[in-house]
């Protein structure tokens, strides 16, 4: 295990194990139809790469960055596009492919965006559902386990831009925190992990 991690949430073969659920499930709804898989990045890239082969249907990818503002542990809502989906949608059933869904702000915003371009359906696909009062109300069609209301990294998930190559999902140590974290310092840690 890393040294910043304090804990894990959810290992390697229990994501996979959720995941291989989630792909028979989808493939089974969607039979029949071509669907997009509309990836989020850069937090979701873990997720759907191994949703997507675990889907058993005509399947195209696309990807979506947005920021939102706020600090690194907490979004704001004021959400930003930083790249856009290549063609439109309009024709297609899309299903959102999310890292987690915590205040809601950054999905509900993505969602009023997407249904203005018409596509024949929208869904939504988290792989974690954070436990926590939302502050937009969004709907999750598809997610893969509620979690407790802290921060987590791994899998795709980052705090300021590290851990996302962790295999699996973990609380980090509250002193990854409170220390200012210098990159020096971080990158260290990282080089160090065994
Ligand atoms: P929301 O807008 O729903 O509050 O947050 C969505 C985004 O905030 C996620 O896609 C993710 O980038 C970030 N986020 C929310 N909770 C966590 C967390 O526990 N860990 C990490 N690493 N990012 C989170
Ligand atoms: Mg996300
Ligand atoms: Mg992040």
């Amino acid at each position: 295990m890393h040294q910043d991690i304090e804990e894990i949430l959810l290992s390697e073969e229990q994501l996979q194990e959720k995941i291989a659920d989630l792909g028979k499930q989808i493939t089974r709804d969607y039979a029949g139809d071509h669907l997009l898989l509309l990836g989020t990045l850069k937090g979701a890239v873990p997720f759907i790469a191994d949703l997507a082969r675990a889907i058993e249907l005509p399947l195209e990818l696309d990807y979506m960055a947005v920021a939102s503002y706020g600090n690194s542990t907490q979004s704001s809502g004021i959400v930003r596009i930083i790249k856009d989906l290549e063609g439109p949608i309009d024709q297609k059933h899309v299903l959102i492919i999310e890292d987690i869904i915590d205040s809601g702000l950054t999905l509900h915003y993505l969602i009023d965006l997407l249904k203005r371009r018409n596509p024949l359906s929208l869904k939504v696909c988290s792989l974690l559902n954070k436990e926590r009062l939302r502050i937009k109300d969004v709907p999750i069609d598809y997610y893969g386990f509620t979690i407790p209301d802290k921060f987590v990294v791994g899998y795709g998930l980052d705090y300021a831009q590290l851990y996302r190559n962790l295999p699996y999902i973990g609380i980090l140590k509250p002193s990854v925190y409170s220390e200012e974290a210098t990159p020096e310092k971080t990158h260290k840690s990282m080089a160090e992990q065994k």
